[in-house]
């Protein structure tokens, strides 16, 4: 494409896409900035998770401290333990209850795979069978700095999507 070749209506919608993608650049940024996971844990790596909430780890300097009771206050959804085939319909309808955009963690080899009871008759062998993960955090428990460094690559993520325009599962 030559650039006189553009017509006055292309020009006029190429303007706009220019636009649109600023925007969501930005609401990306605030997005990143501030996110809000769901309070809620399956086994013992929430204990992990709840540590990283503490005094010592601190996850409020990076604006991830939010936890939220409801699942519709929430965007963030890290799955922090082992999630057996009874539970599994609640995650899913929980993550069904959260509003868009939203993200999923696997935390931990459990959520992961199904971990040390991958081959249990009563467990999942990974959460990504029933919702969309977009970070993973191996270890059987991750400590809690493995769980901030993956809340920055959340935020990595949320901004690459902002810039391609689009959501990416792997
Ligand atoms: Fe527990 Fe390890 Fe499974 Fe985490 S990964 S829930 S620490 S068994």
């Amino acid at each position: 494409l030559i650039l006189q070749d553009i017509t006055p209506e292309e020009q006029e919608e190429l303007n706009r896409n220019v636009f649109l993608t600023t925007v969501e650049q930005i609401k990306a940024w605030a997005r990143r900035g501030s996110i809000w996971p769901m309070t809620f844990g399956l086994a013992c790596c929430a204990i992990e998770m709840m540590a990283a909430g503490g005094a010592h780890f601190d996850i409020s300097r990076f604006g991830k401290e939010v936890f939220r009771a409801s699942p519709r206050h929430a965007d963030c959804m890290i799955v922090a333990g082992t999630v057996t085939k009874k539970m599994a319909p609640i995650v899913r309808r929980l993550y069904d209850q959260m509003p868009e955009p939203k993200w999923v963690i696997a935390m931990g080899v459990c959520a992961t795979a199904g971990g040390p009871y991958v081959k249990s008759y009563s467990v999942v062998k990974g959460v990504d069978q029933i919702v969309p993960v977009d970070v993973y955090i191996p270890g059987c428990p991750p400590n809690p700095a493995a769980l901030i460094y993956g809340l920055h690559k959340l935020e990595e993520k949320i901004r690459l999507e902002a810039k391609i325009g689009k959501r990416v599962i792997e």
